[in-house]
């Protein structure tokens, strides 16, 4: 059984990282930010309220994200497990997915804090906006992204440091090093 969440900046390296552990493990990789971009490219009503936050790098409201959390949580394919990366993002999000993994019993292993300095982060983002025309990778947006991170998200390493359920991985490595990494915290 395996369930992560993880935790660090935009661009630390989260999804890279799930879509790989995810077919070592079988587990399916649930990123909310890949949701709402499939929602805004097909014009979903979701989608259509998502649009403004993700041009801007804020969150979407929490009134829009639980509940496609407990959607997607509660689908068939997560008896398994799963990788969530991109939730929680705020202390609210944290306490609503304690609240849901303890009504369907699905206790999670750790959060999976990777680490990498802002500096990097900047210049990865600004890298992937050249390569895949993310329209969230131009630099105000990524400034915003930061901001938002560093203000709302950053408090919950705090948050389950203090709970133990902490795991740091240096996400300034090779790719494949820091896969290694996490396998170590998968199968210990
Ligand atoms: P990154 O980690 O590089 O910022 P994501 O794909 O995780 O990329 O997120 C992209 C955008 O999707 C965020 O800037 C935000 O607007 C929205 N988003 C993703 N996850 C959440 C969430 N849990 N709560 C609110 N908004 C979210």
């Amino acid at each position: 059984m395996t369930r992560l969440i993880f935790l660090g900046p935009p661009g630390a390296g989260k999804g890279t990282q799930a879509k790989k552990l995810s077919g070592a493990c079988q587990v399916p990789h649930i990123s909310t930010g890949d949701i709402f971009r499939t929602a805004v490219a097909q014009e979903t009503d979701l989608g259509i309220k998502a649009k403004a936050y993700l041009e801007t790098g804020e969150l979407v409201p929490d009134a829009l994200t639980l509940g496609l959390v407990r959607e997607r949580l509660t689908a068939a394919d997560t008896s398994n497990g799963w990788l969530l990366d991109g939730f929680p993002r705020n202390v609210a999000q944290a306490s609503f997915l304690d609240t849901l993994l303890q009504e369907l019993e699905q206790p999670f292993e750790c959060v999976v804090n990777m680490e990498v300095p802002d500096e990097v982060v900047i210049a990865r983002l600004v890298q992937r906006g050249k390569e895949e025309g993310r329209s969230d990778d131009t630099e105000s947006t990524i400034r915003n992204r930061l901001k938002v991170y560093r203000e709302e998200t950053e408090p919950l390493i705090d948050f389950y440091r203090n709970r133990q359920q902490l795991v740091s991985v240096d996400g300034n490595k090779p790719v494949e090093e820091v896969t290694e990494e996490l396998i170590k915290v998968v199968q210990p």
